[in-house]
């Protein structure tokens, strides 16, 4: 009886904990942050761009969104994440932009882990990994160089898997696409 009674609020509680979590949107988690970096590299998709997304927060807020668009501006730096910190550092009117994290949907290159070295960017949190191109730990880690003059926190493989399928879709559709002919000049004229 007395085991009972002790029970029964204890699984009230845990019930009543779960509910309240699974029914609120944290607006300030690194998922739903990345959710948005996730509709930016949509977007870069249904450009024929790499699917690849970035966002930069500030304090809670928004202040830069962008995605890959090296083939539109014919312009290999075009990455994500170079565009958002551009964007980041015109909002701010600062280059320094040591109190903000940056969001992206796939582990940063070489290139733009010196980027973020150079604007001090406090956190980097990204999806999926590169094994052979990433410079976030993946095949070297820029962010966390002891000799460098800035350190960046890093979160690895938030929303990894939805990161991974869009980039996989794209290069499966862009394999299917040169294998059928299509976009080849010669078979058009
Ligand atoms: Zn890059």
């Amino acid at each position: 009886m007395v085991s009972e009674i002790h029970e029964i609020p204890e699984n009230d509680d845990s019930a009543l904990s779960s509910e309240e979590d699974s029914g609120l949107i944290d607006l300030a988690s690194d998922t739903f942050l990345m959710g948005q970096a996730m509709r930016q590299a949509q977007k870069a998709y249904l450009a024929g761009e790499v699917p690849v997304g970035a966002i930069i927060v500030q304090n809670g807020s928004i202040i830069a969104r962008s995605h890959n668009q090296v083939e539109t501006l014919k312009d290999a730096t075009a990455h994500a994440e170079m565009l958002a910190l551009t964007q980041a550092q015109e909002a701010l009117g600062d280059w320094r932009l040591t109190d903000c994290d940056l969001y992206v949907t796939k582990e940063p290159c070489p290139m733009c882990a010196g980027a973020i070295v150079h604007c001090r960017i406090r956190r980097v949190i990204f999806g999926c990994g590169d094994a052979n191109g990433g410079a976030a730990g993946g095949f070297i880690n820029l962010l966390q160089q002891p000799t460098l003059n800035h350190f960046s926190e890093v979160t690895p493989g938030v929303l990894q898997e939805e990161s991974k399928y869009l980039l996989k879709s794209f290069f499966l559709e862009a394999r299917t696409k040169k294998i059928t002919g299509q976009g080849g000049e010669s078979n058009s004229t």
